[in-house]
């Protein structure tokens, strides 16, 4: 008999849906095999609500298993690993004073709440973030300058690393237009202590995944990685190390484009097949290998068998 390896999504955020919506994406994913997902956070408060509202879905914490394919044993349930994180876009919004600088008494008010709330819950703090830094223009809107918004952004970011280090838990980072500053983040946080971290939706040169691999990390790729313009992100797929490949789908947004050439308007974890297959087809590879590799790499980011 042959065990089919459980797909899970390296990153989705399950909070962005409703309920009701949920159970539909839900059905449609474990009719794939598409068994879990980790469920990135955008703020500390709607971690609480996400916990509060779908107590079922989080039942199991990472603490009480010793094998992470012990999980996915049960049948017809989807397991969510929700982490608990300071969005830097959202921070973008939310740490800026009337000048567009930023404002350290809201972020400092936030981060006691952020690291108050993550010690509380700590039993279903899967990862931490996702945290990290985004300067692209949409962000930047606002700011008085960039160098304003990634003060802020590092504030969000050094609390981030100081939480997942005292919870002995991964990191989830984001990096867009700021992907220097994020390596030398990343430096810095190995060096005080950050075990465990991906890189989603990576976003640095095919030639930066073997700084990745030294430091233990992981990369992310998702639909964008079917978008025939992202020539970039094709070729770190094609080269990435199999010990850092982590498959992802980030949905609701960027969704991947369809074998058959349509582009589904909202993403849902049960496209990772499809990102899977055509990630398969880049690297020349079989999408079930793919499959298992993801697995495996996964349960190594949460330090489980
Ligand atoms: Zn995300």
């Amino acid at each position: 008999m042959t065990v089919k390896i459980p797909l899970i999504d390296s990153h989705c955020h399950a909070d962005a849906f409703s309920p009701k919506e949920w159970a539909v994406v839900v059905a449609r994913a474990l009719e794939c095999n598409v068994r879990g997902g980790l469920s990135a956070g955008v703020w500390w408060d709607a971690f609480v609500r996400f916990l509060d509202s779908h107590k079922d879905w989080t039942t199991e914490v990472v603490f009480s298993c010793a094998e992470f394919s012990q999980l996915f044993s049960e049948d017809n349930r989807f397991r969510i690993m929700p982490c608990i994180g300071l969005h830097p876009m959202e921070i973008a919004l939310r740490w800026r004073d009337t000048q567009g600088c930023f404002d350290l008494s809201r972020a400092e008010a936030d981060v006691a709440a952020f690291l108050r709330t993550g010690r509380a819950y700590r039993n279903y703090v899967w990862a931490v973030g996702e945290t990290g830094f985004d300067v692209a223009k949409d962000v930047v809107l606002g700011w008085s300058r960039k160098e304003e918004i990634l003060k802020a952004q590092d504030f969000g970011f050094q609390a981030s690393v100081a939480l997942a280090v005292e919870l002995g838990q991964p990191l989830v980072v984001h990096s867009r237009a700021a992907w220097a500053h994020t390596q030398k983040r990343i430096q810095e946080a190995k060096g005080n202590g950050l075990d465990k971290f991906m890189v989603h939706c990576y976003p640095g040169p095919a030639s930066d995944l073997k700084w990745i691999e030294q430091l233990e990390g992981f990369a992310g790729f998702g639909g964008v990685l079917t978008w025939p313009d992202a020539k970039r992100m094709r070729e770190s797929v094609k080269n990435s190390p199999l010990n850092v490949l982590l498959l992802e789908t980030d949905s609701p947004d960027l969704s991947p484009i369809l074998t058959d050439g349509t582009r589904p308007t909202r993403n849902e974890p049960v496209y990772l097949l499809e990102i899977a297959r055509q990630a398969a087809a880049l690297r020349q590879e079989t999408s079930s290998e793919l499959e298992g590799i993801n697995f495996c790499n996964l349960s190594r980011f949460f330090s489980l068998k």
